[in-house]
């Protein structure tokens, strides 16, 4: 933790630097890239039935897409103007009427034809929803009888029977923490939240690390560092304001260096619209980008730190801050052994980059006085996420670019309300200030007068999973309750997936709009409960970004929902109708009460007692955590930590797979078309040279498969490395293993290996063996 703090938004200079412009050609005119304006038109026209409202929303609200964090339009890094289409683009689910009651209420099977995209665009949920066996549409349900439905089935349960998940919609840390709150008071520990399939690896890799989840520093300290590396981050495309930050880095001389698979365009050249001389003849942002194998992430560090020992064999102190190292850092000679011991073919080849490539960057970072790591799913979604991260932890720490101006790591969020999530305990492994540990449990069950249960909480992938269990198992799954989310388009195997959801005796579906899983029948009942969006909670909410600012969001006058309710309310609600006889344990009655709890409950978290007007904010940690090497760790020290290079084993004429995002806000797509390269939600991503020896043309059907299931798409030509493949998420979880959890944090397994086929030949296969023929062929054939 920090002493220094945030110095607030500084400004950017509009002199214009032509050696940064992609083309002096204006607008970018020829060129395959997003039409900022004509974007920003059609949201008009689509929120045109409540503009005043939509106004009110962007410029006193704090932005519910990603993480970057903005308070109405201004941020804490850059004076002047903050808005992207994602928020845009988001912004018609906080301003849409419900959803017509013919819609409503029509056939169940009508529904279930529709897209979770055709779903989201028939409206706000208005009002409590049932639908038992045998009924073929939803029912109007009270308040009262569904919350009693609920803890009624509760009562009957054995409390590790049901569990939580909570998604990050825009969720407030005051929704996220009297969740964790309920959850514990009812008895369970299976609570959950979407950063399990995000950034559940970072968290865990930064404690081991340096003893806290989270980024260390700011978006300001990329601003006129030596070196800014995105490491499987397209920030372009998910945080798109980022563009801006890059800019000005590139203004102070910042050289930015891409690693991904996928030479990304986004993160390659860039109109950013807010910047005149940007919007007119564009940005180049990547100065270098290494196109490194799907999962090869950990030999390539391995690479870098190689040629850094190397280095130091030359000449000491030519690669390594040892003075950083003598004073603030454990296992050295540890991680020394293990790099040293693989070889430079096998690091080659599991990296996909060559020993030479590897020392430009370990030359480049050697010399360099700072430097930020930013990193997102490309390194999270593995087997082997948390090593993935605790590699770029080591960088950090063998260079000393750690807790000081310009210097960190940074595992940047996609989703407004994520960071909080995990730091407010709604999460299987923690409470709000720290983990189950003996000391912090007591610690909060002091603050909370009740006991918290001592097992075990699943994480989501296994409580689905646990709704296969035989009936009579204590964890069979029986009752999931479940704000937000859409486990059908984010977790991989999606059949298996439904027949999870379909085999739990109660599903509850709190939100604000239908998607495809809200229409999965239950054993007994779905409930649909409406939900208020941030901007409509009495009281207003914060959610915490990316660089641990907490942001007041006020309640903003506007049209409500008829019965959307404001969700911190319903589960204390429910909690009390659970356990009426102790329900003076759970009693918020205000969000400011809510957030005065917080403060004590969560140590880093106080000064969010204090947030309660439009503008409020406090960064937790000060400007940087780790502040002078110091770590929050027992002994104060940043751990190194050794780890393996993992087992790839590809086939011949295999590819690694891995998924991207296109026009999308997370799992909600909102065009079919990737403004940046013009792919199709179906093409798959391959290098030509790969489509030419599988004789395969672009544009070809081809169809992609392995053991876990079949995708079928065409090829697009792209600059990817040759043997990687990616589809767009969450279309491509079809070929994902079930099952498959990373070791430390529970991420399940994004990439695998796939076989990659030309459709006709495919079928010509399956041909072969009389599976597609119809009867009447067969029988006609000549004996
Ligand atoms: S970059 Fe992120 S925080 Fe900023 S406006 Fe866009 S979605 Fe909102």
């Amino acid at each position: 933790m920090g002493k220094t703090k945030h110095t607030g938004p500084v400004k950017l200079t509009k002199r214009p630097d032509p050696s940064l412009w992609v083309s002096k050609v204006p607008f970018g005119l020829g060129k395959v890239k997003p039409h900022h304006i004509r974007d920003t038109m059609k949201v008009v026209w689509e929120n045109k039935d409540n503009l005043p409202y939509a106004t009110r929303i962007l410029t006193q609200g704090v932005c519910d897409g990603c993480a970057l964090g903005v308070s109405g339009l201004q941020d804490q890094t850059l004076k002047g103007p903050h808005l992207c289409t994602t928020r845009l683009n988001v912004l018609r689910l906080n301003t849409m009427p419900a959803i017509k009651e013919e819609i409503l209420h029509s056939d169940i099977e009508e529904l279930k034809k529709l897209s979770s995209t055709e779903l989201r665009k028939l409206g706000r949920i208005p009002y409590p929803l049932i639908r038992e066996p045998g009924d073929d549409r939803f029912r109007r349900l009270s308040w009262d009888a569904a919350l009693d439905r609920i803890a009624q089935k509760m009562r009957s349960l054995d409390p590790k029977r049901y569990g939580f998940y909570t998604t990050s919609r825009g969720i407030t840390n005051e929704v996220y923490y009297t969740l964790a709150k309920v959850s514990r008071f009812l008895g369970t520990n299976n609570i959950d939240n979407a950063s399990r399939i995000c950034h559940s690896p970072s968290k865990t890799a930064l404690t081991r690390s340096v003893g806290v989840g989270a980024s260390t520093c700011n978006y300001k300290d990329w601003i006129g560092t030596d070196v800014l590396l995105f490491w499987g981050s397209v920030a372009a495309n998910n945080q798109p304001v980022s563009t801006k930050y890059m800019y000005a880095a590139k203004r102070k001389g910042t050289k930015i260096i891409i690693i991904n698979p996928y030479y990304e365009p986004a993160m390659d050249e860039y109109w950013v619209p807010s910047i005149p001389e940007s919007a007119l003849f564009g940005t180049k942002i990547a100065d270098d980008v290494y196109q490194v194998n799907i999962g090869g992430d950990i030999a390539f560090m391995h690479g870098i730190m190689k040629h850094w020992f190397e280095m130091e064999e030359n000449v000491p102190g030519s690669a390594l801050d040892h003075e950083f190292i003598e004073e603030h850092v454990n296992g050295l000679e540890e991680l020394k052994q293990k790099v040293v011991a693989y070889d430079w073919e096998t690091l080659e080849a599991s990296s996909g980059i060559t020993k030479e490539r590897m020392l430009e960057l370990a030359q480049l970072l050697a010399k360099s006085k700072s430097a930020v790591f930013v990193w997102s799913m490309g390194l999270t979604q593995h087997r082997f996420g948390t090593d993935n991260v605790s590699q770029v932890a080591n960088l950090a720490l063998l260079r000393g670019f750690l807790g000081r101006e310009h210097c960190g790591l940074m595992p940047i969020r996609g989703h407004s309300g994520v960071q909080g999530s995990g730091e407010m305990g709604a999460d299987p492994f923690v409470l709000p200030g720290g983990g189950m540990d003996k000391d912090n449990r007591e610690r909060v069950e002091q603050i909370w007068g009740f006991p918290i249960p001592k097992w075990q909480g699943d994480i989501v992938g296994v409580s689905l999973e646990n709704a296969l269990l035989p009936e009579n198992h204590e964890r069979h799954l029986s009752l999931y309750y479940l704000s937000g989310g859409n486990f059908l388009e984010t977790m991989p195997n999606p059949d298996f997936v439904e027949r999870c959801l379909a085999n739990i005796d109660l599903r509850v579906h709190q939100d604000i709009i239908f998607n495809t899983s809200t229409l999965v029948d239950a054993k007994e009942a779905v409930i649909v409960l409406p939900a208020m969006t941030r901007y409509e909670q009495e009281g207003g909410g914060t959610s915490t970004s990316t660089e641990r600012m907490v942001y007041f969001s006020p309640e903003i006058k506007g049209p409500r929902i008829e019965e959307a309710r404001c969700e911190w309310e319903v589960y204390v609600d429910l909690a009390k109708r659970v356990k009426p006889e102790e329900s003076d344990l759970i009693n918020f009655t205000s969000a400011a009460e809510i957030r005065e709890e917080i403060a004590k409950a969560a140590p880093n978290y106080d000064g969010i007692q204090h947030l309660k007007n439009r503008g409020d904010l406090f960064q937790w940690g000060g400007a940087w955590l780790c502040e002078d090497g110091i770590c929050p760790t027992p002994d104060g020290r940043g751990n190194l930590i050794a780890v393996e290079i993992p087992e790839h084993r590809k086939p011949e004429g295999h590819f690694h797979v891995t998924t991207r995002r296109g026009k999308q806000f997370n799992s909600m797509i909102y065009d079919e078309l990737d403004p940046f390269n013009a792919a199709d939600r179906d093409d798959v991503l391959m290098n030509e040279l790969d489509a030419a020896e599988l004789g395969v043309a672009e544009g070809d059907p081809i169809v992609v498969y392995n053991q876990y299931g079949m995708y079928k798409g065409q090829a697009k030509f792209v600059n990817i490395k040759a043997g990687n493949i990616e589809l767009h998420w969450p279309e491509g979880n079809v070929v994902i293993p079930q099952g498959v959890y990373e070791e430390f944090a529970g991420i399940p397994e994004y990439t695998t290996l796939v076989i990659v086929e030309k459709a006709d030949s495919f079928y010509a296969h399956k041909d072969m063996k009389y599976k597609e023929k119809r009867i009447e062929e067969l029988e006609m054939e000549p004996s």
